[in-house]
């Protein structure tokens, strides 16, 4: 199996609703905000190479939203979907599979593009399989009002119409606690977290003798590692800090590696039990596995 890092730039996302209840004397001292109070985030996806499959998780905003979007979330940095794909010697109609760990705007955006007339929607990866699941999609295309800002039709609906659609197999119901799926595809499995919005799927990759575990909105960053530093966005808080306590005690005991989408400096990390409860060990790029 091959891992190939498919940054796709940079965003902004306001600095408290990106900490919570932590106050900004805390965290602008890892995260100095611009004048709006908006600190930079990655969008860092991953793509999977495993025998005649090439997985993409994630891919970042795309380029579909008007003007007042991108003002709003100023994308910017050199990396594209298509340079970084390049970079690993693939090209888009390569993509045989675009696992989607949510359907927030800033996970799936790169999805659906406009066709070259400028008057409907397309896929962007004609070659693929879009994976979901049945609950999160039921979420994302009924959203509540604190959501719905950032599960945007025009991301969601038109995969659904291009018949490229297929939900992973959470068997029973998505809700329950720490629910694993083992070998959604080979040496990749799932793990349902409820914190974030519902449903969330986080991967579980073994490669090289290790597990790395792509981490999403389940962990932003590596400032994100101490228990109470959750983001405003969740619905549920109090799960994520739950969520996040197993898979980092886990990661502890297993020397897992986990893989940051959103920190804009920091690829992967290690984490260590301290007398204080986890906290990180060391931080290195992909490539140095
Ligand atoms: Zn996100």
């Amino acid at each position: 199996m091959e891992l190939h890092v498919i940054d796709t730039g940079y965003f902004k996302l306001d600095g408290g609703a990106m900490f919570g209840v932590v106050p900004k004397s805390l965290w602008s001292r890892h995260h100095p905000p611009d004048e709006r109070n908006l600190c930079t985030w990655a969008m860092r996806c991953l793509l999977v190479v495993s025998g005649n499959r090439r997985i993409l998780i994630d891919n970042g905003l795309g380029d579909k939203q008007e003007a007042a979007f991108f003002a709003h979330y100023q994308p910017h940095g050199d990396a594209t979907l298509d340079g970084s794909l390049k970079a690993a010697g693939f090209h888009r109609d390569d993509i045989t599979d675009v696992f989607l760990t949510h359907l927030h705007f800033d996970h799936c955006g790169g999805s659906i593009r406009w066709n070259s007339a400028r008057d409907g929607f397309e896929p962007a990866f004609r070659n693929a399989t879009y994976w979901s699941n049945e609950h999160h999609w039921q979420w994302a295309t009924k959203p509540n009002p604190r959501e719905r800002a950032s599960f945007l039709s025009d991301n969601i609906l038109p995969i659904r119409e291009s018949g490229q659609l297929r939900f992973v197999d959470v068997g029973r119901r998505s809700a329950e606690e720490n629910l694993f799926i083992p070998e959604v595809f080979p040496g990749f499995g799932v793990l349902l977290v409820n914190g974030h919005t519902d449903a969330m799927m986080i991967p579980f990759i073994e490669h090289k003798g290790r597990t790395l575990i792509y981490m999403a909105d389940l962990l932003p960053s590596v400032h994100h590692i101490p228990l109470p530093w959750v983001m405003a966005y969740d619905t549920r808080p109090l799960l994520t800090l739950q969520e996040k306590s197993d898979v980092l005690e886990l990661a502890a005991r297993q020397d897992h590696v986990l893989f940051f989408e959103h920190d804009a400096t920091h690829q992967c990390c290690t984490v260590q039990e301290t007398g204080k409860g986890v906290r990180l060990k060391e931080t290195f790029p992909l490539s140095a596995l």
